[in-house]
C-alpha cells in the first residue's frame, strides 16, 4: 500500500487538479490520496473565522460569497460534462450552506473548527467526482471516522490503526481510497484539526497505521533543500536525509514538512518521499534509515521564539536547581527547546507564549529574569555532524560579525542550533549557505 499526500498548491487550479489525478490512476497498487484543501482556502476559512470573531459579520459575508465565486470557477473548469458541473455545484452549494449556518450562529472556537474543516471536505469532493467522470473507481475514506486526537491534542495512533484497518479491509476491493489531511476529531468527538499544515502528518499516520510500503508528500517543490529557498539563493534540493536529520529539519521550521511528520513514520520505518507534482521526474528526497555521516546537509530557521534568561547566586554549587526551573515549564504546559547554563544563570528558549506571564512570575522567585522576543532558531542538521571536526569553526567563521544569543552542540548528534534576533535571519541563513555548503564539499571529499 502506498500513501500518496498532495499539497494544497499541487490541486491549487482545476489543471494541476487533473494533473494530480493522472498522476494516481498511473500510480501503481493499492493506494491512499491524502488532500489538502486547495490552496489559499484555509487562509482564507481563518479569515472568515476572525471576522466573525471581531463580529464583523459584513466582511465575512463579503469573503463567504468571493470563495464561494472562486469555487464556482474551479468547478466550472474541472469538470466536462453537465452532469458533474451540475454536481459540482451540489457540493459548493452543500458547504457553503453549511458555512453560511456557521456564520449566523453563535461562534465559538468549535464552530471555527468546523469551519476550517470545509476546505479539506470541498477539495476531496471534487477530487473523488473528478475521478467518478473520468471512469476510475474510487471511494472516500472519511478522515472524520478515524482520525482522532486525545485530550492533549496528540494522535491516538492506536485507535488510528485500529478503526482504519477495518474501514480499509471492508473497501479490500478498491485500489484508490481518497481522505481528507488536517482534519480529526478530538477526545469529545468535535471536529478539530492537526494545526496549519498538518496533511503531510495525516499522511504519514495514516502510512504508520496502514504499515505502508511508502509515504509519499508531493509539493510544488523537487524534494527537501539545503536551506529555506524562500529567502535564500542558491538551495538545491537533497537527495536522501535520515529519518533524524528530517526531524530536526521539520521541528526547527522547514516549511515543507509539518514538525511531527517524520515520527510517525519513524516508528514503523517507513520511507517518506518528498515529489514535486510540477516535475515528477525530478528525483525529489527519500528520509529513511540510511545514512551518510558528518556531512552537512540543511539548514533551517525557526522564527517568534523567546528566551528567558533567569540570574541566580543561588544557583552557584546548588543541586535541584534546574529542576524547579523545569517545574514551572512543565507547569504550564510550555516545551523548552533551547538550554543554556552558565554558574549563575541559565538561558531557555520556548515558541509557546500562552503563559509567558505566570512563567515569568515564577521564575522572578528564583532571581533576575530577562525576556528576549523574536528570536530565531537556525538549525545545522547532518547525520553525526556535531562529531565532525572543523564543523563549528565553519560556523561561526561564515556567520562573521552576526551576533549569536545562544549555541547548543551536543544535544544530538545530528544538530548543531543557534539562537540569534530575527533581524539577522536573512543574512545569517544567506552567510551560512555560502560558508557551509562550498566548504562542505571540501570537507566531504576528504
Ligand atoms: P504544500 O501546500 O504542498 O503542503 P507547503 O507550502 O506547505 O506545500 O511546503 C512547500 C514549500 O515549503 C515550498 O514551496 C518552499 O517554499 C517551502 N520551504 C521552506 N523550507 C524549505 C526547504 N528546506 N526545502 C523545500 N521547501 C521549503
Ligand atoms: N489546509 C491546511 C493548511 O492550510 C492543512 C495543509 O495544507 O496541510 O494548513
Ligand atoms: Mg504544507
Amino acid at each position: 500500500m502506498l500513501v500518496l499526500k498532495f499539497g494544497g498548491t499541487s490541486i491549487g487550479a482545476p489543471e494541476r487538479m487533473k494533473r494530480v489525478a493522472d498522476l494516481v490512476v498511473t500510480a501503481k497498487g493499492r493506494k491512499i490520496i491524502v488532500l489538502s484543501a486547495l490552496s489559499g482556502t484555509t487562509n482564507a476559512l481563518v479569515e472568515i473565522s476572525n471576522a466573525l470573531k471581531g463580529s464583523n459579520s459584513d466582511h465575512a459575508i463579503d469573503l463567504i460569497n468571493s470563495l464561494e465565486g472562486f469555487y464556482n470557477e474551479f468547478s466550472k473548469k474541472l469538470f466536462k460534462t453537465t452532469t458533474y458541473h451540475s454536481l459540482g455545484e451540489e457540493i459548493i452549494s452543500r458547504h457553503f450552506g453549511l458555512i453560511r449556518l456557521l456564520a449566523a450562529g453563535k461562534f465559538d472556537d468549535r464552530t471555527g473548527r468546523e469551519l476550517l474543516a470545509q476546505g479539506e471536505l470541498i477539495s476531496t469532493e471534487f477530487f473523488h467526482a473528478l475521478l467518478n467522470e473520468r471512469a476510475v473507481e474510487s471511494r472516500m475514506l472519511p478522515a472524520l471516522h478515524f482520525m482522532s486526537i486525545d485530550e492533549n491534542h496528540e494522535p491516538e495512533l492506536d485507535k488510528i490503526t485500529e478503526r482504519l484497518l477495518l474501514l480499509t479491509k471492508s473497501l479490500e476491493r478498491h485500489e484508490i481510497l481518497i481522505t481528507q489531511g488536517y482534519i480529526c476529531r478530538n477526545h469529545i468527538n468535535e471536529i478539530d484539526n492537526l494545526k496549519r499544515g498538518g496533511s503531510d502528518y495525516t499522511a504519514s499516520l495514516i502510512g504508520a497505521a496502514v504499515k505502508a510500503d511508502e509515504i509519499q508528500i508531493w509539493t510544488d517543490i523537487d524534494g527537501m533543500h539545503n536551506n529555506d529557498p524562500r529567502i535564500v539563493e542558491n538551495t538545491f534540493p537533497i537527495a536522501a536525509l535520515t529519518f533524524d536529520e528530517a526531524s530536526e529539519l521539520a521541528y526547527f521550521g522547514a516549511k515543507i514538512l509539518h514538525p511531527s511528520t517524520i515520527v510517525p513514520a519513524q516508528k514503523f520505518s517507513i520511507p517518506v518521499r518528498l515529489k514535486n507534482t510540477m516535475d515528477e521526474n525530478a528525483p525529489g528526497t527519500i528520509i529513511s534509515d540510511s545514512s551518510e555521516p558528518g556531512k552537512i546537509k540543511a539548514i533551517a530557521a525557526k522564527d517568534e521564539i523567546i528566551a528567558i534568561k533567569i540570574k541566580s547566586s543561588r544557583m552557584l554549587l546548588a543541586y535541584g536547581f534546574l529542576r524547579k526551573v523545569f517545574e514551572v515549564f512543565e507547569k504550564y504546559h510550555t516545551s523548552i527547546d533551547m538550554i543554556s547554563t552558565s554558574e549563575v544563570a541559565v538561558s531557555i528558549t520556548i515558541d509557546d507564549d500562552h503563559a509567558i506571564n505566570e512563567i515569568n512570575e515564577e521564575l522572578m522567585k528564583f532571581g533576575t529574569i530577562e525576556v528576549d522576543y523574536n528570536q530565531t532558531i537556525i538549525c545545522i542538521a547532518g547525520n553525526r555532524i556535531a562529531e565532525k571536526d572543523g564543523v563549528l569553526k565553519l560556523i561561526f567563521n561564515s556567520l562573521g560579525t552576526i551576533p549569536i544569543r545562544m549555541v547548543s552542540v551536543g544535544g544530538s548528534r545530528n544538530n548543531i542550533s543557534l539562537l540569534i534576533e530575527t533581524i539577522h535571519k536573512k543574512k545569517a541563513l544567506n552567510l551560512l549557505n555560502e560558508g557551509l555548503f562550498e566548504a562542505n564539499v571540501k570537507l566531504v571529499a576528504h
